[in-house]
């Protein structure tokens, strides 16, 4: 499961100022659940090439009387949720009455805990924080979130229990700096890993606002005898893992609405969570996004679509719930999807009906399609001979008087593809050149459902 990190504390401590600084290393994300989720903003974040998901809890009021009103109900939220909790105070302000009730509560929860003296720019760091050992928390950790010092080691830090970072470090052949000097015999070593990937059951997320029809169509895949078997309460947190074959093809689905009995109605707000659904999509292979064709595409879908793009999973859209519309809507619906989704162009669209069973099927040979495509092996020669013809229709430009050149490509990844291209000055790149080379390589390598990445190294 892809850790969780809660950011709390009083207003203006630095919260959002640590939560843009963390999940800004790939384009903020943030997905934003207006009415379901209060204040609490989602995002995701990576260290050393491992994802984590940080929750900002806006602010706690601290200007009233009492534990609750000092821990405003999203923050309490965010602190169930959330298994790793960084408790910010101001190193400039000092210990306020606000962070001892705090302070308090998080000592009654067994959640790992971390403090934070964040601002501690421009000051004795050591004076200033020896005001908040009276909160009873331990080791204080001081940062600067608005200059970044201290941010990296303190996550490593809250995280290495997790990661084992350490560890690591010894072993990923990955990092060796060797490694990149010997392009051809890269394909060799990373064999094994796109073998083990292809051999295992393909994971697929099913996720969606509340009431776009989640539950419907994994009870229509699953076959309805076998719901009363997998019929278990979901936890809040917790997905259901679903095993199941078709086609001869193993599958994991990911239930992020929790499988129901027939007739059992649940509140659908409490069976939605965030969390579980940005851990399914981070633990998934390929994602399912259920629209509503009643509902269009809102800016909730869009958010939830951001946070897919951004994690690399693979993408098949349904568009739920087309039967009994009239052709007229239909073609409105279409059209007003075009509009709204413009912005991918890798994602199959399927139109499905999850009640009557229309169109459900066909999910499985996008599914299969883009997991394919995500996990096909693709060897150096052959990149770099796509990458070679793209730089011969379109020369790079000149950066600073000098041409740009790209010398050879090579696999970095898999789910989703990743090339690396190596060359002189390849970092100073336009956006506008590199957004071609990575559509030449879609186009070339015939990857759908799929996001593709491409990745730039000095030298050879
Ligand atoms: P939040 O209410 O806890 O989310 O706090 P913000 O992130 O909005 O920050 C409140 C104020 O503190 C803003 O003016 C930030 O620029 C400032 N701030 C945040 N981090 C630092 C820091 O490390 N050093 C300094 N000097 N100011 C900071
Ligand atoms: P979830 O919250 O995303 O799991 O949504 P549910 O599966 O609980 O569905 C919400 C409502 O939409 C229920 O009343 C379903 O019967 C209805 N629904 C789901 N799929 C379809 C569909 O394909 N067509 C129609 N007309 N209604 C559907």
């Amino acid at each position: 499961m892809v850790p969780v990190i809660a950011l709390v504390g009083r207003p203006n401590v630095g919260k959002s100022t640590l939560f843009n600084r963390l999940t800004r290393t790939r384009d903020a994300l943030v997905a934003d659940f207006p009415g379901l989720t209060r204040d609490r903003k989602y995002g995701r974040a990576e260290i050393k090439g491992h994802e984590y998901i940080v929750i900002d809890t806006g602010g706690i009021d601290g200007t009233e009387d009492g534990v609750e009103s000092f821990m405003a109900e999203q923050s309490l939220q965010a602190i169930e949720e959330a298994d790793i909790v960084l408790f910010l105070v101001d190193a400039r302000a000092g210990a306020m009455p606000a962070d001892h009730a705090i302070a308090k509560h998080l000592r009654s929860r067994q959640k790992a805990t971390f403090l934070v003296a964040n601002k501690i720019d421009g000051i004795d760091a050591d004076i200033a924080i020896s005001d908040f050992y009276g909160l009873g928390l331990g080791e204080i950790h001081s940062i600067a979130a608005s200059h970044g010092r201290g941010v990296s080691s303190l996550i490593e830090t809250v995280l290495d229990p997790i990661f084992q970072f350490k560890d690591e470090q010894q072993n990923n052949f990955v990092n060796d700096e060797s490694f990149n000097e010997l392009p051809e015999s890269y394909d060799d070593l990373v064999l094994d890993d796109t073998q083990s990937l292809i051999n295992q059951p393909i994971k697929v997320a099913i996720v969606g606002r509340p009431n776009v029809g989640k539950s419907t169509l994994t009870n229509r895949i699953l076959g309805e005898e076998r719901v009363v078997v997998y019929d278990m309460p979901g936890t809040t947190r917790d997905s259901i893992y679903i095993p199941m074959t078709r086609d001869e093809r193993e599958y994991v689905l990911i239930d992020t609405a929790g499988v129901r009995k027939r007739g059992k109605v649940t509140e659908t707000v409490e069976k939605f969570s965030v969390i579980k659904t940005l851990q399914a999509i981070e633990d998934a292979n390929v994602v399912i996004l259920v629209i509503d064709a009643r509902e269009g595409v809102s800016d909730q879908d869009l958010s939830l679509l951001g946070f897919i793009i951004n994690s690399g999973r693979s993408l098949v859209i349904a568009v739920n719930k087309w039967d009994g519309l009239s052709q007229d809507i239909k073609e409105q619906v279409k059209t007003t999807l075009d509009d709204r989704l413009d912005f991918i162009d890798f994602a199959r669209v399927h139109f499905i009906s999850a009640l009557h069973g229309s169109g459900v099927g066909n999910l499985f040979d996008s599914i299969q399609e883009a997991y394919d495509c995500a996990t096909r092996r693709v060897n150096t020669a052959l990149l770099t001979k796509i990458m070679q013809m793209a730089q011969d229709d379109h020369q790079p430009p000149l950066v600073c008087g000098r041409r740009v050149k790209l010398k050879y490509a090579h696999a970095g990844g898999y789910n989703p593809p990743i090339v690396v291209i190596h060359g002189n000055q390849v970092e100073d790149l336009p956006d506008s050149y590199k957004r071609y080379l990575m559509n030449y390589f879609r186009r070339s390598l015939k990857i759908m459902g799929s996001p593709i990445r491409i990745q730039f190294k000095e030298g050879s």
